[in-house]
């Protein structure tokens, strides 16, 4: 194997278009539909292995989740390393595109009484949430949420907004 810059990744992952977009593992997804990776001999989720690879060990009691939601995605840029707590909690504002959003609310005029759960599983999210966007207590404004929020002044949110809400 070369190594010429992303000559690793490349069979691995699909980089999209734009630097901001997921990148889709193209590698294993467990029955979950989470991206994994045999490393050291073991089965991990695939976010996890990108995040310690370019970040260091994990450390313990933190998982790696996606802001973007999505299962297959890792994208260093969408990960987070945070607690089981926060990851819940997180997912309340942080773990959905607009797309995603748009795609939910469209849902809700045929939902049943399983939409909120299998939109939930599709999304990465918990059923609240879908509940939530529903009831426009979370959502109401759909946009854009990239990576940890250090620096809330700084350089520009990424394009993304090409649908705005109603
Ligand atoms: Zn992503």
């Amino acid at each position: 194997m070369s190594h010429e810059p992303g000559a690793v990744l490349k069979p691995l992952v699909k980089l999209g278009r734009d630097p901001a977009d997921c990148w889709t593992w193209l590698a294993n997804v467990d029955v979950g539909g989470v991206a994994s990776k045999q490393f050291g001999g073991k089965r991990m989720p695939a976010r996890r292995w990108m995040w310690a690879q370019l970040f260091g060990p994990i450390p313990d009691g933190l998982v790696v989740t996606t802001a973007c939601g999505s299962k297959t995605c890792v994208n260093p840029h969408h990960l987070r390393a945070c607690t089981q707590a926060d990851a819940c909690r997180a997912s309340v504002n942080t773990s959905l595109l607009p797309a995603d959003v748009i795609d939910i609310k469209r849902a809700k005029k045929d939902a049943g009484p399983n939409t909120a759960r299998v939109l939930a599983d599709k999304h990465g999210c918990s059923p609240q949430t879908i509940r939530d966007i529903w009831k426009r207590r979370s959502w109401s404004r759909a946009k854009p949420n990239y990576g940890p929020r250090k620096n809330p002044t700084g350089s520009p949110a990424p394009v993304a907004a090409a649908n705005p809400p109603p």
